[in-house]
């Protein structure tokens, strides 16, 4: 990370570990006379046992069996593999999906919809956390077995998600869960989403590269492939795999899982910046009459995120006001075809539109220090002063 820049944006891209960038550099060295995993000479031996050492060090991180790890080009792949294949494998009937699903789940289930299946979407609380009671009632109302989509982390607030519950009653209704386990790989200790049927990972998430990914498939026959044409994956998604890629994955996996404790130890630091940001708030809007506020803080969070939303704000502005000061954070709104939409997570929970307009996710990690986080609160509050002066616009025109 050049010294310049303060990243805070984790949970868009963590950086590239190092010992993923050595193992793709000797997967480089290894693949440079040539080898496909696919072909059974020794180049082609020596290019499949890059990526078998890989699946053992995924499978480890996701505590699966090794043959029980697809690799895909990534979460979102892996994301609609998962529910195009179980839908396909006629083994659901429905398909339910939680209002705050990633957006490769959510659009995932309208192509799926608009192709004839039965889709309905599980709404969450005000605190992002799914509705288990309206789950049960679902389930109990119509006795079709149903593939639940259930995150077990949100990538924008960082709210934690009942997956052992949800796991448990869908089994009791005879049903399958595919569980998005994109951001909460290398926070937090994978246990109860071990249980899932379906379980989607992404490589550049923990350390790995872009490009890459895995879903995780428990038991055989669940899941058909949606990539057909060849044999690789144990026939479960064709085409050559990214052995590079895949040789990055595997070390960043590994290291993942032997750091999640690093990652844990974050949670003071991120409660001691929201404390301060929501201080700093009040004094700079005390006149104002603006407030700020931690989104979802009420519920378990992951223990790098946060999503601090500033009543009356444009997020957008903040963000290049920030930018401006060399710190990297997200917007709680998506930007599409040059269009700045509202989250669809903020909306599900209920968050005020005014609020969620002037939302800002930040999302820490292995690097970032005690002066990461000064930086980010100066450069904030410097900001926050030039938007509440009376003369300064709090929204972007158009807006
Ligand atoms: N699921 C979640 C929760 C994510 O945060 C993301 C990426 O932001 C994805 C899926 C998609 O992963 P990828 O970028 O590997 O396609």
């Amino acid at each position: 990370m050049p010294a310049d820049i303060t990243y805070l944006d984790y949970n868009a891209t963590a950086p590239l570990r190092p010992q993923a960038r050595t193992a793709m550099m000797s997967a480089m060295e290894a693949l440079a006379g040539g080898g496909n995993p696919s072909s059974v000479h020794r180049a082609g031996r020596t290019a499949r046992r890059i990526v078998e050492d890989a699946r053992a060090q995924v499978a480890a991180l996701a505590l699966c069996a090794p043959d029980e790890v697809v690799f895909t080009s990534g979460g979102t792949e892996a994301n609609s593999l998962a529910i195009l294949g179980t839908l396909a494998s006629g083994q659901v009937k429905r398909l339910i999906v939680s209002a705050a699903e990633h957006a490769s789940v959510l659009d995932t289930a309208t192509a799926a919809m608009a192709a004839g299946a039965d889709v309905s979407v599980l709404p969450v609380d005000a605190n992002g956390v799914a509705d288990i009671e309206a789950l049960a009632h679902d389930l109990s109302s119509d006795p079709r077995p149903a593939l639940v989509c259930l995150m077990s982390a949100n990538n924008e607030t960082g709210v934690i998600q009942p997956v052992s519950k949800v796991v448990g009653i869908v089994k009791d209704a005879g049903g399958r869960v595919h569980v998005d386990a994109v951001q909460h790989a290398g926070k937090l200790p994978f246990s109860d989403v071990s249980l899932a049927h379906t379980v989607s990972l992404s490589a550049h998430k923990v350390g790995g590269p872009q490009g890459t990914g895995a879903l995780i498939v428990r038991g055989k026959g669940g899941v058909e492939p949606q990539l057909r044409g060849g044999g690789q994956e144990l026939r479960r998604r064709a085409g050559t795999e990214n052995v590079i890629g895949i040789a990055g994955f595997g070390a960043a996996a590994q290291v993942a899982a032997e750091d999640i404790a690093t990652v844990q130890a974050l949670a003071p630091l991120r409660n001691a910046m929201e404390a301060r940001v929501l201080a700093s708030a009040a004094a700079i809007f005390a006149a104002g009459g603006h407030a700020a506020q931690v989104i979802g803080h009420a519920a378990p969070r992951l223990p790098n995120t946060s999503c601090i939303a500033f009543d009356g704000v444009s997020a957008e502005t903040l963000l290049m006001a920030l930018d401006l000061s060399g710190v990297c954070v997200s917007s709680g709104s998506a930007c599409s075809s040059g269009k700045v939409a509202r989250s669809h997570v903020l909306d599900a929970m209920g968050v005020a539109p005014d609020l969620a307009r002037g939302a800002i996710r930040l999302s820490l990690g292995w690097t970032t220090t005690a002066d990461d986080i000064d930086r980010f609160c100066t450069s904030l509050d410097q900001a926050l002063t030039v938007m509440s002066s009376p003369r300064t616009p709090m929204r972007a025109a158009g807006e």
